[in-house]
């Protein structure tokens, strides 16, 4: 691979790159490496009581200041949070971003997923996939002379197929940096998320305990991933080190789109663990 590896995560809201990718985002800013976090919608349906369209701007500014965290650039793209629906008007979007970001790595959401917006997200960047590569599909944006390798963002649902682990990194090194860009989105983890989970009374004033608080609630939140897939880290990885392993993102490789030899996959996913 001759170029840089760039990296596209393409989310449905703006804390979802960070969330599911920001171990891996992390890793490809600390090599230098271009990294840009797209949120599809504009994050106007989150919250409880702060007016949709206070949330569109509040949100954008969140979503700048999380990439900020690891110099990643950040954008907020304007379809309707919560109405999400797998368009062509979206997948021409998707097509156009592609084309003109040339990721070599892109993520998205599973097709199958509890989020409608993840799944239209999912379901366009399916169906861009190829389409990069066809001069009449967008023509006034040069089409890609290869496709990207498309890989899905880390989920625990089962039907109809867990998620494959096609990629496996460790990412304990990386939750400092994933609480620091998680923390930027304190209309959600400080107030929406917190009150969803009935945790309002739990989330403390101070600057610094915020941020210890949000280490530990992402913590728990994706400590299952490892739990679920112990048997075949430690199978794959040894026990030693696969049986230890407290924090990972795991990635599928998408069918649809560029299948990488090795060598690719270790360029993509320089820290992966070699099975
Ligand atoms: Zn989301």
């Amino acid at each position: 691979m001759p170029d840089e590896p760039r990296l596209l995560v393409l989310g449905a809201h703006p804390d979802d790159a960070e969330f599911h990718a920001g171990g891996l985002a992390t890793i490809y800013r600390s090599l230098g490496r271009p990294v840009k976090l797209v949120s599809v919608t504009d994050g106007a349906a989150g919250h409880h009581w702060r007016p949709p369209e206070e949330l569109i701007g509040l949100r954008r500014r969140e979503a700048a200041a999380a990439g900020a965290v690891i110099g990643a650039t950040s954008e907020t793209w304007d379809f309707p949070d919560g109405r999400l629906e797998p368009t062509l008007e979206v997948r021409q979007r998707i097509i156009r971003e592609i084309r003109q970001f040339q990721p070599q790595l892109v993520l998205t959401h599973r097709t199958c997923d509890y989020h409608p917006d993840h799944r239209a997200v999912g379901q366009c960047v399916q169906d861009a996939s190829y389409m990069v590569t066809v001069p009449h599909v967008v023509s006034d944006v040069a089409a890609l002379r290869k496709d990207p390798v498309v890989a899905y963002l880390p989920d625990l649902f089962t039907r109809p197929a867990p998620l494959r682990a096609d990629i496996v990194i460790d990412i304990a090194q990386q939750m400092e940096s994933i609480a620091g860009m998680l923390a930027c989105h304190r209309s959600q983890l400080f107030e929406w998320l917190a009150y969803e989970e009935d945790i309002l009374d739990t989330v403390p004033d101070g600057e610094a305990e915020k941020l210890d608080w949000v280490h530990r609630w992402f913590a728990n939140k994706i400590r299952p991933r490892a739990q679920r897939y112990r048997e075949e880290l430690a199978g794959r990885y040894g026990k030693q080190r696969g049986g230890l392993m407290e924090f990972i993102e795991m990635f599928e490789i998408s069918e649809y789109a560029r299948q990488p030899d090795g060598e690719t996959r270790r360029q993509l996913f320089p820290n992966m663990l070699d099975g």
